[in-house]
């Protein structure tokens, strides 16, 4: 079986899916690996590391499609890409099937078997192939790190000579993956933190970090589904959550806010007021941006000076953390990989809740019947003129 890591081409990209200690395992099993000349480069891998490794290396991006069984992916090839692809292939990564699945139309009609990293159901056998997890420790940790550099203060209470400085105040909204990440990042720092969710269980982790957990009566309503997850709230248990936050935010120097519900636009918690309540040189930044965001101001993508506030958006911290962020990717891709292979050999066992669950398009057809819609969505709303 002959497995090929490609030189992302997505622009920004800094990411690869396989690191050298990946691919020597991978070898190790029986794997043949190409990769395509500087893959790793920009996450700071050479070419030599893969040579080392046991793959070879090649500059000739359409052999390395057309000959490879697997492909790991960051993000979802080009469409002349998607067709180079041999049919029956697999490829994997981060392929966005309900947010964008039309662009996956050419490997899906080519017959490549198609999964996508953003479906593993996160059950505990799947925890080690969570790449959106990883993906949220690291942007949670860059979103801390971005605010401590533009705020034009200093984050731990420091007692010198001149006097003393207090320490930085940080208020994180939404404490999952990338929320308990950002606070222990700020705490490390010195900062005093804050956070709030709507999910009770999330209390006891955050208050373990050592930050103050804020909870709002929501009059006993069902704020979590039974995976977990936050769910869709009313607009009245909103808008208690946005009176907090609003006065939590005045005097606080640093906001981050995560609060995402699955499949849903994220929800509206921080008002246009709310920002022009802060203090001049607060820093916000909304890590929900790519799911719309929770600030009224954010435009994803976008940094803006509102009122003396900064606000930044960003919709792809990762990128910016990419050797961290290729080794975690690429264990959870090992990982998701081991799933697929029975002695020696491709085995996609339909039956398995991870393979189905994470299977975008099998043998021409599309399978998830989530992105069967996402895609008729897309049929059928208006061209854009
Ligand atoms: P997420 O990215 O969907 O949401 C981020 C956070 O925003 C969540 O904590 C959510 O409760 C919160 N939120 C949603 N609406 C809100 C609102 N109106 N106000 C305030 N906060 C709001 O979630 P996530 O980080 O991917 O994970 C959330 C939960 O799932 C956590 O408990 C996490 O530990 C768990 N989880 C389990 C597994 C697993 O078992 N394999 C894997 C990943 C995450």
């Amino acid at each position: 079986m002959r497995l090929a890591v490609l030189k992302e081409a997505a622009p920004g990209e800094t990411r690869v899916a396989l690191l050298p200690d990946a691919v020597k395992s991978l070898i190790a099993k029986g794997f043949e690996v190409a990769v395509e000349s500087g893959a790793g480069l920009a996450s700071g891998h050479g070419d030599e590391a893969y040579a080392q490794a046991g793959a070879s290396l090649t500059s000739d991006r359409a052999s390395l499609l057309a000959s490879a069984t697997i492909l790991p992916l960051v993000n979802a090839p080009s469409a002349q890409d998607q067709r180079a692809i041999q049919p029956g292939a697999v490829a994997l990564g981060f392929l966005r099937p309900l947010d964008d699945p039309a662009p996956l139309l050419p490997a899906i009609e080519a017959g490549v078997t198609l999964f996508a990293v953003e479906l593993v159901p996160r059950i505990t056998r799947a925890q080690a192939m969570d790449a959106l997890s990883s993906m949220a420790t690291v942007a949670g940790y860059k979103a801390v790190i971005l605010a401590a550099d533009h705020l034009p203060r200093l984050f731990p209470m420091l007692m010198t000579a001149a006097g003393t400085i207090a320490p930085a105040r940080v208020f994180v909204i939404g404490a999952g993956v990338a929320g308990l990440q950002a606070i222990a990042t700020a705490r490390r720092l010195g900062a005093v933190v804050e956070a709030y969710d709507v999910r009770a269980a999330a209390g006891e982790q955050v208050r373990s970090l050592g930050a103050k957990f804020l909870d709002v009566d929501l009059g006993g309503i069902a704020t979590e589904d039974k995976g977990g997850y936050a769910r869709e709230l009313s607009e009245e248990a909103l808008e208690r959550g946005r009176d907090l936050i609003a006065k939590t935010a005045r005097t606080a120097d640093v906001i981050v806010t995560t609060a995402q519900v699955p499949g849903r636009r994220a929800p509206l918690l921080i008002r246009r007021d709310a920002v022009e309540n802060m203090r001049p040189g607060t820093i916000v930044v909304d890590l929900a941006a790519a799911a719309g965001g929770n600030c009224e101001l954010t435009r994803p993508g976008e940094t803006q000076l509102h009122h003396g506030v900064t606000l930044f958006a960003p919709l792809n911290l990762p990128v910016t953390v990419p050797g961290h962020a290729s080794q975690l990717y690429s264990r959870n891709i090992a990982n998701f990989l081991a799933l697929l292979i029975k002695d020696g050999a491709l085995h996609l066992d339909m039956d398995d809740e991870i393979i189905r669950g994470s299977c975008v398009a099998h043998q021409g057809k599309i399978v998830n019947p989530r992105v069967a819609e996402a895609l008729e969505a897309h049929a059928s709303a208006p061209a854009s003129p």
